[in-house]
């Protein structure tokens, strides 16, 4: 697992500033258009979201106004009406609107150097390997694909290309969460014996939602807040679980009739260390806690966007508090990866770290459906 680097230091933004990059969070009164230009002229990345959904209109574009290294330049959507309200409130130009059936022509902008894939998940593999395709470097959402054999293609396809590839996993951002990765690394408390991670919550019973469609996601809370478990107890052992045991619960077979409801899983990691983890989309559960052989740490709220917090024992007792960090995670997550573009160093969240959590998630659907343990392949 890559070591966390802070991809928005406080001296890294001192620089900006004074070297003129970050100028533009300092010119609200620029006319939209032209703070566009303004902001490719001072060496920020252009990035594209596909798919106008959730994630993107209330999370993604926002957190791309306070952007230092990259900015809104460009949306993909299928729906009409969406172009112009996005073009209007964020300063898109025309030409750098795109929908499904052109979006290969996205290879002719020089505007868009990031596409952001922030579609179903059955739709991240095409599309990022169109925008490979089309030169873009490529972020994709959790989960990266519909399984590891996916996944590989995808990498496969972003290598050919020569462009890079990150995952939306904006947690590697969160400074409290990066104290647990620490503390996996530098080992102060000694060896991590075990590690529980928990996210889950209600679904809402639209039956229609793609999210309960086995096509469109693959999978049900597994493919969705099961990522960030499996996620947690990756980053708080800081090593590759070998084996995998998994139990599936189901309580309503109508609304969860395609896709799993709640499993939970055991992991087995090389050096002894055990995770056990949960997810639903009929429960809410959002925590962290591991144990070390001298002590033990916890996060809760552990995945949500904001008041991540927790704390850090010596033995029995509390030696520190994490307090909740002031910052905005997809700023921080979009503007790490668009450093690492400009840099030429790999995204500390690449294809790579999406591939191992599509691994356990194949192995736990392979002891769902056949019963024990299933090593990892
Ligand atoms: P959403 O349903 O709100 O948005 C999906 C978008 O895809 C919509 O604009 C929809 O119009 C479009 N779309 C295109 N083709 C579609 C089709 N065939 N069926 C349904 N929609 C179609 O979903 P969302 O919550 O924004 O999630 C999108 C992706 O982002 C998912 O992969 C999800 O796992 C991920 N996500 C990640 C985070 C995170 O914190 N990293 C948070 C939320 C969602």
């Amino acid at each position: 697992m890559p070591t966390p680097i802070d991809p928005s230091s406080r001296r890294d933004f001192v620089t900006r500033l004074s070297t003129g990059l970050g100028a533009l969070s300092f010119t609200p009164f620029l006319p939209r258009a032209l703070a566009q230009s303004s902001a490719k002229k001072q060496g920020k990345l252009g990035i594209a979201l596909v798919g106008l959904g959730n994630y993107a209109g209330k999370q993604l574009a926002p957190a791309l106004e306070q952007a230092s290294d990259c900015y809104l330049a460009g949306i993909v959507t299928g729906t009409k009406e969406k172009e112009g309200v996005w073009a209007e409130k964020y300063g898109i130009k025309k030409a750098n609107i795109y929908n499904y059936r052109n979006f290969d022509r996205i290879s002719e902008n020089d505007d868009i150097d990031i596409v952001y894939v922030v579609l179903p998940n059955s739709m991240h593999a095409e599309y990022t390997i169109r925008a490979a395709k089309a030169g873009k470097h490529v972020i994709c959402e959790k989960p990266m694909a519909m399984n590891a054999a996916e996944a590989r293609t995808m990498i496969d396809a972003c290598e050919r290309n020569g462009v890079m590839l990150s995952i939306g996993y904006r947690l590697h951002f969160d400074p409290n969460t990066r104290e647990l990765m620490k503390l996996a690394e530098e080992k102060p408390y000694g060896a991590i014996k075990y590690v529980q991670s928990e996210a889950s919550f209600i679904m809402g019973n639209n039956l229609k939602a793609w999210r309960l469609n086995r096509a469109l996601a693959g999978g049900g809370a597994m493919m969705d807040m099961g990522v960030y478990s499996i996620q947690a107890a990756r980053y708080c052992v800081g090593e590759e679980p070998i084996a995998v045991t998994a139990q599936e619960y189901k309580t309503d077979l109508r609304k969860f009739k395609e896709v799993d409801e709640t499993i939970t899983w055991q992991m087995e990691f090389p050096s002894g260390a055990y995770s056990n983890s949960t997810t639903s989309y009929n429960m809410r559960t959002n925590r962290i806690y591991v144990s070390y052989e001298r002590g033990a740490a916890s996060l809760e709220p552990a995945t949500k966007y904001t008041g991540i917090k927790g704390f850090v024992f010596k033995g029995q007792n509390v030696e520190r508090t994490l307090e909740v960090q002031p910052i905005n995670q997809q700023q921080r997550q979009m503007d790490g990866f668009a450093r690492s573009v400009k840099a030429g160093t790999p995204s500390i969240v690449s294809g790579e770290e999406g591939l191992a959590d599509m691994k356990v998630i194949d192995a736990i659907y392979r002891s769902i459906a056949n019963g024990g343990r299933r090593e990892l392949i």
